[in-house]
């Protein structure tokens, strides 16, 4: 305790107090946001270069407050994070997401697929009952729903991720590795975890142009991902450069500004209809 005193008079300074303060305050609208619901879930799609359909959609999170602007993850996500209220709010987000893809099912277009990202606070034994409650009360097929859960949170602890990924996995979910190449998974879990699918990172896609590591890179990761019978997805792609880069690469899916932002789903629906006719 004494340690931890000196350490605090040390450290705790008007710049920390700040940003305690605005930590506090961001978690404190984050739990009205939730009570009042003002969490919206905006829908990416995900398109194959090759035959240029609509594979599926990536959920993302927006906070639309009753006054004022969307607010993007990158302001609440880490706060949500810290806090554990990620577990609530990523839970809101699977329901909605799921809501959202029954009606979409019901439409005709089930079968696109949905992907949810599930934070590592959510990457735990009770994730399986969560999910199989989701899918029975939107009543949409386990394999219409992919989660996306990244490298790093995959490799903090093996067994647990082998043991959940496996019973996700015999559920018929897809799992998708998210922002692959920035953590450190090696080969032999990659053949080990049930997965489909590799989202190489944003941050590799960005730069194949002007920079020849993340080039070879981004093609390094197709061809593995390839050979181990995945499906790899790029994010990020916003130009017609880095899209004729990535086909010529063999590079089957693409997510990307080139085609369209995230958007409400309503947006999105137009989106399919331009794209189905
Ligand atoms: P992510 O899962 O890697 O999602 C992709 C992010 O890249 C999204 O940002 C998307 O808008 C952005 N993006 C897609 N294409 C492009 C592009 O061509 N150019 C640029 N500049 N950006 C592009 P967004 O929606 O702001 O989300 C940021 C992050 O917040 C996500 O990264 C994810 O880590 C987290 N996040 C979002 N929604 C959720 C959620 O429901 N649950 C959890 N746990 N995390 C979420
Ligand atoms: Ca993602
Ligand atoms: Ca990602
Ligand atoms: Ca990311």
């Amino acid at each position: 305790a004494k340690e931890q005193g000196r350490s605090r008079c040390l450290h705790f300074d008007a710049e920390m107090t700040e940003q305690v303060t605005r930590r506090l305050s961001i978690e404190k609208s984050i739990r009205k946001g939730l009570e009042r619901d003002e969490f919206q879930v905006y829908y990416q799609p995900r398109i194959n270069i090759f035959n240029g359909r609509l594979v599926g959609m990536e959920a993302l999170v927006r906070w639309v407050p009753e006054h004022g602007a969307v607010v993007s993850p990158a302001e609440f996500i880490p706060v949500a994070e810290e806090t554990g209220l990620i577990v609530a709010l990523g839970e809101r987000v699977l329901r909605l997401a799921c809501a959202q893809m029954r009606i979409w099912a019901d439409r005709g277009w089930g079968d696109l697929r949905m992907s949810v990202n599930i934070s590592a606070r959510q990457f735990q034994a009770n994730l399986t009952e969560r999910v199989a409650a989701a899918l029975r009360d939107s009543g949409i097929s386990p394999d219409s729903l992919e989660l996306e859960i990244t490298e790093t949170t995959m490799m903090r602890d093996i067994g647990q991720t082998v043991l959940l990924l496996e019973q996700l996995n015999g559920m018929g979910l897809k799992i998708a590795i998210d922002d692959f190449g920035t953590g450190h998974s090696s080969l032999y879990y990659l053949k080990r975890f049930p997965i489909s699918t590799l989202k190489i990172d944003r941050s590799f896609v960005r730069d194949i142009m002007k920079d020849d590591g993340d080039a070879n890179i981004v093609s390094t990761i197709i061809t593995m991902g390839h050979n181990l019978s995945l499906n790899v997805v790029a994010e990020g792609v916003e130009t017609d450069e880095q899209l004729a880069f990535l086909r010529d690469k063999g590079c089957v899916e693409v997510q990307g500004f080139y085609y369209s932002r995230p958007v409400p789903a309503a947006e999105f629906e137009d989106f399919v209809l331009r794209h189905r006719s």
